[in-house]
């Protein structure tokens, strides 16, 4: 089968044959994969720098963690998937033996596996998967759509940590595909106005009013956030700000926009040290919080949402590709103004 590939830590990825999986291992099931999206962390192991050092042991590997598919096979033991089952599966897979999987906290699980990138992911016809970590989807489910859960369920992990309720005022710094899953979570979640911020970011900040952003704003044309802000709303503060930048600025531009007592989220993966006003920050009392990856509750709630709304997440799709394609598929998630592209074994 097609498979695309990493093979070494160098850049670049290698589109070859290999064959298929072999049965499933006692636990884990085959999956017939039906689409997969490309990350902005595979664009990262495309180029390779030091931050996916941890892979080079794991090397070569298929690449592909945001995937959807159908159960073709099952190893012993399985007992909560059966073969025809349609699933999505969550890529990092919790160790359920270090303390803080047993403490029940799996999220925080210190030996994660991860599909894609620590071991073979589902840029393939078929995987093999932990059955633990499918989600069975609602009959009908679109699964082309089903392969956006995972980035939709950061987002909405994202939008949980910050507490975003009903009525709320979120502003979502940073339009990319995360930035987009936030917007979609939020609204979701019952904020009344969502506003996404970028910069120099039109065709990405379309797609976040596509995804419900109620207002956008390309910081390209404003003066500072704030003033963006108040031309806006009429005032200055938010109750949540969501950032997923990796701008260390966002942190003290966040603040400056939020309400007494409300909550930054910092969702991006930052190269450098943000600094910002404590004293401000304290007599603010406001939080700040970190988010990353997701949980199995956000899985489980927006496997729902795209089975009874789907037309709220396709803008999301910016194209669907042959496998074969990759390469112009990576090509086009470099040029910054897709959303997401997913691949299609054949
Ligand atoms: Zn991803
Ligand atoms: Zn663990």
């Amino acid at each position: 089968m097609l498979a695309v590939r990493k093979l070494r830590p160098a850049t670049g990825i290698s589109i070859e044959e290999v064959p298929p999986p072999s049965a499933p291992p006692p636990g884990d099931v085959t999956i017939q994969v039906h689409a997969a999206g490309i990350c902005g962390s595979d664009l990262h192991v495309y180029q390779w720098g030091t931050s996916y050092d941890f892979m080079r042991s794991r090397l070569p590997l298929t690449l592909g963690h945001e995937f959807s598919g159908k159960v073709v096979a099952t190893g012993e033991g399985v007992t909560n998937i059966a073969i025809g089952d349609r699933v999505a599966v969550m890529p990092a897979g919790s160790c359920l033996r270090c303390s803080n999987c047993l403490g029940g906290d799996v999220h925080l699980c210190t030996d994660k596996k991860t599909l894609g990138l620590t071991r073979d992911g589902a840029f393939s016809r078929f995987v093999n998967a932990p059955a633990l970590d499918c989600i069975k989807l609602a009959p009908g489910t679109d699964l082309t759509l089903a392969a956006l859960l995972e980035p939709l369920s950061v987002g909405d992990n994202a939008a949980a940590v910050g507490g975003v309720t009903s009525g709320d005022t979120v502003v979502v710094l940073g339009p990319g595909t995360i930035g987009q899953a936030i917007v979609r979570a939020a609204r979701w979640r019952g904020a009344t106005r969502v506003i996404a911020v970028g910069m120099n970011d039109k065709p990405r900040l379309e797609t976040a009013l596509a995804l419900g952003a109620t207002d956008v704003i390309d910081l390209a044309s404003e003066s500072s956030l704030k003033d963006g802000i108040r031309a806006l709303t009429g005032s200055t503060t938010a109750d949540v700000v969501i950032e997923a930048t990796g701008h260390e600025t966002s942190i003290s531009d966040g603040l400056s926009i939020l309400r007494k007592g409300g909550v930054l989220v910092s969702a991006g993966i930052h190269a450098r040290p943000a600094s910002f006003d404590l004293t401000s920050f304290v007599r603010n009392q406001q939080q700040l919080r970190a988010a990353h990856g997701s949980r199995r509750k956000s899985w489980e709630i927006i496997a729902r949402h795209i089975a009874t709304d789907p037309a709220s997440v396709r803008a999301m799709v910016s194209m669907e590709m042959s496998l074969r394609d990759a390469e112009e598929g990576f090509r086009r998630c470099f040029e910054r103004n897709v959303s997401k592209v997913v691949l299609r074994p054949e």
